[in-house]
């Protein structure tokens, strides 16, 4: 098709680069989580069960993506007419479901440390744990930054950015534990706590972003980008926009109106300027749908 583009070509190479470093970095938080997880059952420290639940719930998502992604590439079929693009916002809820379980437990198990007054045993193994999150996570922060620059996505860097946080979560667990080295056993259900409410915060984030997208819900800017690059094409008098998230792909309706005496082969040329200039200008784009009408007549 004369729509392939020239750097189609460099956007699949910055693809895979986003998802060998999106597997990396889940590969390297799943052992840290695992291994933050054996010592918090080894301590009985609560802050860095929260801890290693808050990276496994990160991992969780990851992977969650990961296998939505496999599974939409899958082609559509006479009974999947629209692909398999939804398996991702499925898998999420999955997810999120996971998550919420993991800050009640948390939570649960910080109140049941706070009121038993339990204290903790190998508390230094317990540091090291918190002290491999610190560094996990800075050391995955600084990778996809760095890819991130590097191709420019800014779903990678704000993905850094999260897992800057995460090093900082860590840290909260670590201060937890040195308070409790200090003779300060209250430190560890606090720090508890504090992570149970950074999970929290992420079931949120994650709830957030499925229901939007199985609400059909899409940035209200976007509509507004496509129906300017629309009005661009000579020929087009009018355009109204609407749009949906099938998955990672946005998919834009444009309804045109034309001039009366615009031929349909005149009107179909029109369309493909239309839906070039529209991908052009909406970055998330990955589909155009075009109606044309006479201008008097379209709405
Ligand atoms: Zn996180």
């Amino acid at each position: 098709m004369s729509c392939s583009s020239a750097n189609q070509g460099q956007e699949r190479e910055h693809r895979r680069l986003a998802n060998r470093a999106v597997a990396v970095s889940a590969i390297g938080l799943g052992m840290v989580g695992g291994i933050e997880l054996a010592l918090a059952l080894f301590t009985g420290s609560v802050a860095l069960l929260g801890d290693a639940l808050h990276n496994l719930s990160d991992v969780s998502t990851s992977l969650a993506v990961f296998l939505g992604f496999k599974v939409s590439q899958r082609a559509a079929s006479r009974q999947f007419p629209y692909g398999f693009e939804r398996a991702e916002d499925l898998a999420g809820l999955g997810v999120a479901l996971v998550i919420w379980s993991s800050a009640v437990f948390a939570g649960h198990q910080s109140y049941e440390k706070l009121v038993s007054h339990t204290g903790i045993g190998h508390v230094f193994a317990g540091m090291a744990g918190a002290l491999l999150g610190i560094l996990g996570n800075q050391l995955v922060a600084r990778y996809k930054a760095h890819v991130g620059r590097r191709i420019n996505s800014i779903t990678l860097l704000a993905d850094a950015k999260h897992s800057w946080l995460d090093a900082v979560s860590s840290g909260g667990a670590l201060l937890g534990l040195v308070l409790v080295a200090l003779e300060y056993p209250i430190g560890d259900p606090l720090a508890g706590f504090a992570i149970t409410l950074v999970i929290v915060h992420v079931g949120f984030e994650v709830t957030k972003d499925i229901v939007v997208h199985l609400m059909d819900g899409i940035d209200p800017d976007q509509l507004v980008a496509a129906e300017i690059a629309a009005r661009t094409v000579p020929g087009v008098q009018s355009a109204s926009a609407r749009g949906r998230w099938l998955g990672r792909s946005l998919v834009l309706e444009i309804d045109g109106g034309l001039a009366d005496e615009v031929s349909v082969r005149e009107a179909d040329e029109i369309g493909h300027r239309v839906k070039h200039a529209v991908l052009a200008a909406v970055g998330e784009a990955r589909q155009v749908r075009w109606t044309a009408a006479p201008h008097a007549a379209a709405a």
